[in-house]
């Protein structure tokens, strides 16, 4: 009679903590307890042979009570296993960009704020063509492309980063496969899509660094007034037919934007684009690849950057030079900075 009530009790016990969760300390304290008051009665009121075996059974629950606690006290002592950040760069990646690694100025710090880096390409064509594969091969971290058009077998004369096999695709798919072909290590986000007034503020201000390569005044003013207002660094680059011109519009930062120094579009006719008055083909390459280097600046803060300067290259003669540019008080863009 006796055990049935001492294997009953603990058993609901045991049902109790079950269903209602207890503390582990509650519940050790409760079957503590219960534990004693059975024994105690068990000692106090039964003949000499149950007795003995009351107090067998004690002994037994207090060994296994025992082992039980040190079970939980090593569990407890036991180091936590903490997880070490998985490093920013694979033995791969490091041996990939080894060559910027030795450089003063950029270094490994350079490196990782490279791959930390976002940056926003306009335009998949002649600049965009030369500055995508070259922010891809310096391992910028992500890189987004935007860019409505289709490859055309006509530009290709200088678009170099599209295969004449995808001749009729959509640019900025074209760009990417080249670009993931080349580097495996950044993330390409291609929109096939036109900038508008829409779309371009949410877009621009997913990104560190803006690139505009296009070719038409009204993107080239939309994106400026998007980049001033958000306060993000505009490498701007522009082509005609052997010359080329690069600079940084950066008012938040200092210097002029880009409306400062063209505050209007000129008129029809007087600014013919690639396709009327033609360009030559390595020259997008050059201006191209200098707004690439602008932007790995911009980044890293290695140098100096053509901020508040523009940089002109006229690529018939050979010759550069750069000319000094100043902010316009009256900008419609910039002037409420
Ligand atoms: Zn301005």
């Amino acid at each position: 009679m006796f055990g049935v009530t001492f294997v009953g009790t603990l058993a609901i016990l045991w049902a109790l903590n079950r269903y209602l969760r207890w503390q582990r300390a509650l519940a050790c304290v409760l079957f503590a307890l219960a534990l004693f008051a059975l024994l105690g009665f068990g000692l106090w009121h039964l003949e000499y042979g149950v007795q003995l075996w009351t107090v067998a059974g004690g002994l037994a629950s207090l060994v296994a009570g025992y082992v039980l606690g040190l079970k939980v006290l090593k569990a407890r002592a036991r180091p936590q296993v903490t997880q070490t950040p998985k490093p920013l760069f694979n033995d791969t990646e490091l041996e990939r960009y080894a060559r910027h690694i030795v450089l003063r100025e950029l270094g490994g710090a350079g490196q990782k704020k490279l791959k930390q880096s976002k940056v926003l390409v306009v335009g998949a064509g002649g600049l965009g063509s030369p500055v995508l594969m070259y922010l891809t091969a310096a391992g910028v971290g992500t890189i987004g492309v935007i860019d409505d058009d289709t490859v055309e077998h006509t530009n290709l004369q200088r678009q170099i980063i599209h295969r004449d096999e995808n001749t009729g695709q959509s640019k900025v798919q074209s760009a990417a496969a080249a670009m993931r072909a080349l580097n495996p290590f950044v993330e390409v986000r291609p929109y096939a899509r036109r900038l508008t007034g829409e779309n371009v503020g949410e877009l621009l201000g997913d990104y560190d660094v803006i690139i505009d390569g296009t070719d038409n005044f009204s993107t080239r003013y939309l994106v400026n007034r998007s980049a001033v207002a958000l306060g993000k660094p505009l490498v701007s680059g522009a082509l005609a037919q052997w010359e080329g011109q690069l600079s940084v519009f950066d008012p938040a930062r200092g210097g002029p934007c880009y409306e400062c120094i063209f505050p209007k579009a000129p008129a029809d006719g007087l600014a013919p684009s690639c396709a009327e008055a033609g360009v030559v083909g390595p020259l997008p390459g050059v201006i191209g690849s200098m707004m690439a280097l602008e932007a790995v600046k911009l980044i890293t803060g290695a140098g100096q950057v053509t901020r508040g300067e523009m940089l002109i290259y006229d690529g018939l003669y050979g010759e550069s030079r750069k000319i000094k540019l100043a902010r316009r008080d009256d900008c419609a863009a910039c002037k409420n900075l």
